[in-house]
């Protein structure tokens, strides 16, 4: 259970901002509030990631686009680290490493990072799958 949160502007009952992420409350009456600062655990992560290319990947434009910017080179040299692969193509923090993971995911490219990335991609993952175990007719 949480308390309830007073507003101490008016004595309203307070709101969180959202309810998904203490990022804070504020008040529905007189809209007094604050804002806390929410710390994603990647946020606070000061691991080091490698993100390498898998091989196979086939180097369409969109691909030699996305390699190119993850790597700062130009268009022939990020065609080449495809056709090379798998090659490490970016070193970085948790925050960093996540973002060139969404792009390659959203260009369905293959790639490695070490260590493992702890940090879930997107928020449907499968643990909304209903798995139904049928151990009970025995
Ligand atoms: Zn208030």
């Amino acid at each position: 259970m949480i308390d309830k949160i007073i507003c101490e502007k008016c004595g309203a009952e307070m709101l969180p901002i959202d309810p998904n992420k203490p990022v804070g409350m504020t008040c529905p009456n007189c809209g007094w509030g604050w804002a806390t600062t929410y710390i994603d655990p990647e946020q606070e992560d000061d691991t080091v990631y490698v993100v390498s290319l898998s091989e196979g990947n086939i180097a369409t434009r969109a691909a030699i686009k996305a390699v190119s910017k993850i790597t700062s080179k130009n268009f022939i040299q990020a065609k080449r680290i495809i056709e090379n692969s798998p090659v490490d193509i970016y070193t970085g923090n948790a925050v960093e490493v996540k973002d060139v993971l969404q792009l390659l995911e959203s260009l369905s490219l293959a790639y490695g990072v070490t260590p493992e990335f702890p940090y879930s991609q997107n928020q449907e993952g499968t643990d909304t799958e209903n798995i139904r175990r049928d151990d009970s007719d025995n």
